[in-house]
């Protein structure tokens, strides 16, 4: 099969490698469409302390069942669960130990043994990938691979709004709109939220937020606090950018919190007042990855409560993945996508 290989930082192209075979408790899936993040630029930059090399990247992606292992129960569990060859199916990357204190505690996001599809071991950015049966969930015909293929940023985003628990009539601001930002707003706008603020320097993402009907959308932080001196209750940075992160640091609300969920570079470090954290009673929190989120995203997808058509800007083919890697670097477009099978 054709597989885009990266073989050390810096070093990448698409070649061959041979055609999966299921183990025992494994699928192997054709892969319909597999989304390009920022977690793929840390790979072939070489700044991600998890990834291995050589690896074929690839994490959030969605397509077809065409062999099942030989231990993989068949007929048994809901619709939701049988896994045969013909299955559509989106696949959860996060692999975790079972074995350490997190996994065993219901932290399995958290384990001291993380590992990730398309991080760790091959993943979808090949026209096949191998992955453990438990972690494919089964799609409702009515959603295309591409729209799928977004479940695991929407997984993200579930878990992040889940760690944040916002109350009814809480106010947000959203730093940053990129695709987990879109994501993120759409969840606000429906978590009964009387105000939904997001802030991009990118004005063309600002204008597709405003598509998705959020209250106002701003270029200047600092702009929009003259406006609301108050600040927001629940205040989101998705950028991972340290001073971006200060400035949504203050935007929070007295009594509020802030939700750190953008991924910044392991050695960055930010400033915040501790007085201000006590003195106005201001919870930090953070979200990594999925938590018990996935099927949940499968769900509201299915139901049409997350717009895919506003994030969906590009879909690439695989030879096209270094370009596909350079549009996100430049910020163009939201989602980037790659289509191993045109
Ligand atoms: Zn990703
Ligand atoms: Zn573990």
């Amino acid at each position: 099969m054709r597989a885009v290989i990266i073989d050390a930082p810096g070093s990448m192209g698409v070649g061959r490698l041979p055609d999966p075979t299921p183990k025992p408790d494994e699928l192997v899936i054709r892969v319909g469409a597999c989304g390009i993040c920022g977690t793929d630029l840390h790979i072939v930059d070489g700044d991600s302390p998890l990834a291995r090399y050589p690896i074929v990247p690839g994490h959030e992606f969605a397509g077809e069942v065409v062999a099942v292992g030989s231990n993989v129960p068949p007929g048994i569990g809901t619709r939701d669960t049988i896994m045969t060859v013909g299955t559509r199916v989106a696949v959860e990357p996060n692999l975790y130990c079972g074995h350490c204190e997190f996994c065993r505690t219901g932290h399995e996001n958290l384990c001291l043994n993380y590992a990730a599809i398309g991080v760790t071991v091959d993943g979808a950015c090949a026209e096949y990938v191998t992955v453990p049966a438990t972690k494919a969930y089964v799609l409702p015909e009515q959603l295309s691979f591409r729209e799928a293929a977004l479940i695991e940023p929407i997984s993200c985003a579930v878990h992040g709004m889940h760690r944040l628990n916002p109350k009814s009539g809480d106010t947000f601001l959203i730093v940053g709109a990129g695709t987990m930002g879109l994501i993120l707003a759409q969840l606000a706008l429906r978590s009964g939220a009387t105000k939904v603020a997001v802030v991009d320097l990118n004005t063309q993402r600002l204008q597709r937020a405003k598509k998705l009907g959020v209250d106002s959308i701003h270029t200047d932080i600092n702009k929009l606090l003259e406006d609301e001196p108050l600040g927001f209750d629940c205040v989101i940075d998705v950028t991972g950018v340290a001073s971006a992160i200060e400035g949504a640091f203050a935007a929070v609300k007295r009594g509020g919190k802030l939700l750190v969920f953008g991924v910044a570079p392991s050695e960055a470090r930010i400033s915040l007042s501790p007085f201000r954290i006590y003195n106005d009673e201001i919870t930090v929190l953070g979200s990594m990855a999925v938590l018990y989120s996935f099927g949940t995203a499968v769900n509201l997808l299915s139901c049409g409560t997350i717009d895919t058509a506003v994030m969906l800007t590009t879909a690439l083919p695989l030879e096209d993945f270094p370009n596909a890697l350079s549009m996100v670097r430049r910020g163009e477009g939201v989602k980037t996508q790659i289509l191993p099978h045109g």
